[in-house]
């Protein structure tokens, strides 16, 4: 972060602008609207400007600046406005010495702070920067924001302002009243239930002392573009995290900021926690009263022990809800342009998992192999000699293309093709590594041509 966006308050504060013209003018309409009272240097000034300090009764004065002006008027904050290097030079020095803000427009090597384009739902107001290096791209991301925000944002942010002593009063803890506020406006920004507040407050109260909950929510392949919108809620509104390692930074970033967060990641071969010693963290947590986010790689219920995470809090009386995310299997798929099921080619698949495997189960395999079928396994990277091997016992051609996709969805996805009798000896020459999804059949014939 190169800069801290803070807002800050101007009222009754003065803001000096050294400058005239319409630069200036439209940095003192804002400055206006956020009450300060303004002095205004310059030599010349736009008419309509000075109509306007006057009518504000603010203050224009006509001269050139000098460096007593800044400890004469002992300004909060200084702009500059003028197209005179030397002058907006002049002012930068007078104002550092003074240990007083300054912004240089159009400058940014003088500016202590710049402004951010602007969002104005009064008392809501959302400030963008790109810290000067694209101010039309912040300015097409407000635009996004703000046709996303209804127009009565401002009201209802008003009336919750107006009901928040009320609130403080009944509900003692901040977990609690926050509890409140998120069950109001989760339903949707409308001014529906801001209306009938003190009602609301008794249901709330109502309904007793609830014990937490728990969430079992799958982040999808790892592209933060993959979650749905029910995670991304659920990890906004979380009280503790549980994470993964297959769950990337990005997507942590988007919790809740100040949520607990607590890695549990489990490698192969490499357990941080056992899966009792989560199940309990789980239920400990969520007995507290605690929201608690249990998030994992792809989807929870696909090879990701979210059942049994599910039972142990049925078991304990803990409610908990379950939240799909994209598997890893879909996102190779679509990532790599590979169908999984294609008409005439492939009517089923079938997801297996290289780990674990032994090779009584991959003799079950044959038994029910079917040449129209496509298999993917899980975890099978470091198997995946054993499992061509098994393949072709098992009575699959050697020429079954495979795919092996790697870090799929990611910016650092690979894809190597091959086949049931070549795949291992591609592997070891292109050194991939985990998380990797293989595919097995015809259906790999459809990746995309540049990967071949
Ligand atoms: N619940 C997860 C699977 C967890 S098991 C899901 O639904 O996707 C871990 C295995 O998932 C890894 O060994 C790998 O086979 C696969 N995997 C997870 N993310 C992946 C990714 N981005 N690319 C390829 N494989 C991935």
């Amino acid at each position: 972060m190169n800069t801290l966006p803070l807002f800050f308050k101007l009222k009754n504060k003065t803001v000096l602008i050294i400058g005239g013209g319409d630069v200036a003018y439209r940095k003192a309409l804002l400055m206006n609207q956020a009450d300060a009272k303004l002095i205004v240097i310059a030599k010349n000034f736009n008419e309509e400007f000075l109509n306007f300090l006057n009518e504000k009764h603010h203050q224009a004065i006509k001269k050139s600046f000098d460096d007593n002006d800044i400890s004469q008027h002992n300004p909060a904050l200084v702009i500059c406005a003028t197209d005179d290097n030397a002058v907006n030079q002049a002012v930068h020095a007078a104002a550092k010495a003074h240990g007083v803000a300054i912004n240089v427009v159009d400058t940014p090597k003088l500016c202590d702070f710049i402004f951010p384009a602007i969002i104005d739902r009064n008392p809501v107001v959302i400030g963008i920067s790109s810290n000067g290096t694209a101010p039309v791209l912040a300015r097409l991301i407000r635009a996004k924001i703000e046709s996303t925000l209804p127009s009565y944002l401002g009201k209802l942010a008003k009336k919750a302002g107006d009901f928040r002593e009320t609130i403080k009063n009944t509900l003692p803890t901040i977990t609690e009243r926050r509890y409140f506020w998120e069950s109001i406006f989760q339903r949707g920004l409308n001014d529906e239930h801001i209306d009938s507040l003190p009602d609301e407050l008794n249901r709330f109260i109502n309904q007793g002392k609830k014990s937490g909950e728990v969430y079992i929510v799958g982040a999808g392949a790892g592209n933060p573009d993959l979650l749905t919108f029910k995670a991304l809620r659920l990890m906004q509104q979380a009280d503790i995290v549980l994470y993964d390692a297959l769950v990337s930074p990005e997507i942590l970033a988007l919790c809740r900021r100040d949520s607990q967060k607590i890695f549990v990641g489990k490698k192969r071969k490499d357990h941080a926690k056992t899966q009792e010693e989560i199940n309990n963290l789980l239920i400990t947590y969520a007995k507290r009263g605690h929201r608690v986010l249990r998030l994992k790689g792809g989807d929870p219920l696909i090879f990701g022990r979210g059942g049994e995470e599910m039972l142990a809090c049925r078991d304990a009386g803990i409610d908990c809800q379950i939240v799909s995310g994209i598997t890893a299997a879909l996102a190779a798929g679509s990532y790599a342009g590979i169908p999984l099921t294609h008409r005439g080619v492939a009517t089923s698949v079938r997801f297996l998992t290289g780990c674990y495997q032994s090779d009584a189960s991959f003799d079950g395999l044959k038994s029910t192999y079917h040449p129209d079928e496509t298999l993917v396994f899980y975890m099978g990277l470091h198997a995946l000699e054993k499992i061509s091997e098994s393949l072709i016992a098992s009575g699959l051609p050697s020429s079954t293309p495979v795919a092996i996709v790697c870090h799929a969805s990611l910016p650092t996805q690979e894809v190597v093709i091959g086949t049931l009798s070549d795949i291992v000896a591609k592997k070891d020459a292109a050194k991939l590594n985990a998380p990797a999804i293989i595919i097995v059949g015809q259906v790999v014939r459809f990746a995309a041509a540049s990967l071949h």
